[in-house]
């Protein structure tokens, strides 16, 4: 609101431009008039006592009915003045009664004036000397407390000025004639002086109270402004929903309020980054603005919702709650985020998974309870997304030993305490063996035998799986230099080696200075690895291919909208996820998957490994329906360096010996 926005558009009178009455100016005219009815009650009592005193004078001198009567009405009005002014007018009124009361307090405090200024005047003529004396200092005296109640009006000043003191002046000249002149003439510019003074004054008020009003003005606007800049810090601006920053000091306000329990659970959406990928941003953005306000819809009188970032939510749960209940609660999210999608004539299907905490329960600070519902939700996406988890204590026992792993691995020696075990990938209908893979062991003299599915994370966590990937791939290098040239060789990248600028080069390098042809070499990455930054990952993937080695896409299922990567990434192999593997001789679902795979990896050009092929059934389903690169404990489980020889010699290629197929019905 602005000065002018506070102008009303109150008709000036003629009492306004009499008095000066700043009618459009609110602010300044409820100063004045707060001024004036809290000066009221010392205004009117000095002029009942100067009456008094008049009357005390004059008392037998002038008739009864000027002397006393007269006067007496004097004293029920002042009265009722106070009253009315002092008394009910006070506290906070809108503007146009003041505008009301103002002009009343102007017109009646004239006409008061001048009844009062009469009333002397004609006494003067029954007195002497003395009573006139008596008369010049009441005049005076109520002169100047009209002057003095009146300081903050311009107006109400000059217009005492312009009818008392003439007045005056002339009572004195009919009385007197020039006897008492000089005398009127000092009390004129006494007088005269005072109201000058008091302008000045009122002024400065004037000014003072615009310069106030000012500055609150802009005071009232900053704070508008900050609350503004504080609501946008703390909203999404894409969904409208609170943001991260508003989650983290929600959370620490329930904290520091002293909040006995609450929950918070953190939502991640299952297979929006190829909906992105593929779409394009545009339609992303709408699919998470259709998700917020859904969320926003499910999740009122249970829980506050927030956007958390890129395709992450969170919620706040206030109270208590046992697992079961937050298990309900995200029953309902689950199911309504599953509900199909409609934008821009498309149809998108997600999934989510849940990660909750609880405070005080599962952490003491919000900084550790958001790492345990991050903890709890990365669980959940590990072990089958789709689902919620709740932290608990077999979570906190993990983070314990991941944290002493963490320390222990980054102080250990790498070249000494980690190997490679190999695992043969056969061709099912020869049995010739293909490629080894190679699979990382950590023999810690600490920790004893840690297994790769644990540590690989751990190394990640801690920043040294960009150390660590250099030092194994060099021993998995060394070891292939003994194999038949034929025998290729596989080597596992981390979401960091591919998403690491510069680690190409890295492996590359080691490649050419190892002896071995290039394209001998297979590196296999995870869907998920490379989701993490698809623009890097390909880069990566695209200098490790201009070199020579072939690209293959591990564990191919467990991921979402794998088709779309197959078709966007430079891809030489794909290796079905030992999952469908492990049920493709009973499960028609499994089957089915497997056999459209083979047809699409015959169709593009890609070669097609199937995983964890445990029983002679799953190879012969398997070749039964075109997949015949097999890898599994069938062939071998990982076997050391020095058993490849040994291995090799065994499994001599039996061409004719080709395993039977098996049909599902
Ligand atoms: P992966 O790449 O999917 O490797 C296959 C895993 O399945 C290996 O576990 C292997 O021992 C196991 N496996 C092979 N055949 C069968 C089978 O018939 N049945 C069953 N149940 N399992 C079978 P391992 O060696 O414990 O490795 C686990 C994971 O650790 C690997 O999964 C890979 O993702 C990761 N990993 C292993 N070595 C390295 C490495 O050098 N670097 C990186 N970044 N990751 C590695
Ligand atoms: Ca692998
Ligand atoms: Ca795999």
């Amino acid at each position: 609101m602005s000065i002018s926005d506070e102008t009303t558009t109150t008709e000036r009178t003629l009492i306004d431009r009499v008095f000066m009455l700043d009618v459009h100016c609110p602010l300044l005219l409820k100063a004045q008039y707060e001024a004036a009815i809290s000066k009221s009650p010392i205004y009117f009592a000095s002029l009942m006592a100067c009456c008094g005193f008049i009357i005390y004078c004059y008392w037998g001198i002038a008739p009864l009915w000027l002397g006393f009567i007269a006067p007496l009405i004097i004293y029920p009005v002042c009265g009722l003045w106070i009253c009315a002014w002092y008394v009910l007018w006070r506290g906070e009124t809108s503007h146009a009664v003041i505008v009301r009361r103002m002009r009343h307090i102007c017109m009646s405090s004239m006409l008061f004036a001048a009844a009062l200024a009469v009333w002397p005047t004609v006494l003067t003529f029954y007195g002497n000397h003395d009573t006139f004396i008596v008369s010049v200092v009441y005049f005076s005296m109520g002169t100047l407390c009209g002057l003095v109640c009146m300081t903050h009006f311009r107006g109400a000043i000059i217009v005492v000025m312009a009818t008392c003191p003439p007045l005056y002046a002339s009572m004195v000249y009919f009385q007197y004639k020039t006897e008492v002149l000089p005398l009127a003439a000092i009390f004129i510019i006494l007088v005269g002086v005072s109201a000058w003074m008091l302008l000045r004054y009122c002024s400065d008020f004037s000014a003072l109270t615009l310069s106030q009003s000012q500055m609150a003005h802009q005071r009232n606007e900053l704070a508008a402004l900050s609350e503004e800049n504080d609501r946008m810090a703390n909203l999404d601006a894409l969904t409208g929903l609170a943001n991260r920053r508003r989650f983290f000091s929600d959370m620490a306000k329930r904290q520091t309020d002293n909040e006995l329990a609450f929950a918070i659970g953190i939502l991640d959406l299952d297979g929006f980054k190829p909906v992105n990928d593929t779409y394009g941003h545009v339609l992303g953005d709408e699919v998470l603005k259709v998700l917020a306000q859904r969320l926003l819809v499910i999740c009122e009188g249970r829980a506050d919702v927030y956007r958390l970032g890129g395709d992450e939510f969170g919620i706040i749960l206030p109270g208590a709650r046992s697992s079961e209940e937050l298990s309900g609660v995200a029953d309902v999210i689950l199911d309504a985020v599953r509900l199909p999608i409609a934008v821009n004539g498309l149809q998108v299907n997600l999934g989510c998974t849940l990660g909750y905490a609880r405070y005080p329960e599962s952490a003491s600070t919000t900084a550790q309870l958001y790492e345990r519902a991050d903890y709890a939700l990365y669980y959940a996406k590990r072990n089958g997304r789709g689902r919620a988890v709740v932290f608990n204590a077999d979570h906190e026992r993990e983070i314990r030993e991941h944290s002493i792993m963490e320390t222990t691995l980054k102080s250990c020696d790498m070249e000494k305490e980690f190997y490679l075990l190999f695992q043969p990938i056969v061709d099912a209908r020869s049995n010739r063996t293909l490629a080894f893979e190679c699979l990382a062991r950590w023999a810690s003299p600490e920790l004893g035998q840690v297994s790769p599915a644990v540590f690989v994370r751990v190394a990640e966590q801690a920043g040294v799986i960009t150390t660590l990937t250099p030092v194994l791939f060099a021993k998995a290098l060394a070891a292939a230099t003994a194999w038949p040239e034929h025998v290729r060789m596989t080597f596992n990248l981390s979401a960091f080696d591919i998403c690491l600028p510069g680690q190409a080069g890295v492996l590359n390098a080691l490649v050419a200075g190892s002896g071995i042809a290039p394209e001998r070499i297979d590196f296999e990455l995870t869907e998920t690895a490379i989701t993490q930054n698809f623009e890097l990952a390909r880069e990566n993937m695209r200098l490790l291919r201009e070199a020579g080695s072939n690209i293959a896409l591990d564990d191919f299922g467990t991921g979402y909208s794998s088709l779309s990567h197959i078709h966007r990434l430079p891809l030489d192999k794909i290796k079905i996820d030992r999952s469908f593997v492990q049920d493709v001789e009973s499960n028609q679902t499994s089957h089915k998957i497997i056999k459209s795979l083979s047809a699409l990896c015959l169709d593009m050009g890609l070669e097609c490994v199937a995983e964890g092929v445990e029983s002679g059934v799953q190879v012969r389903t398997l070749a039964g329906i075109g997949c015949n690169m097999i890898q599994g404990y069938y062939f071998a489980r990982p076997m050391p360096a020095d058993e490849i020889d040994g291995f090799l010699a065994r499994t001599l290629p039996v061409s004719s010996d080709q395993p039977e197929a098996v049909e599902l019905a």
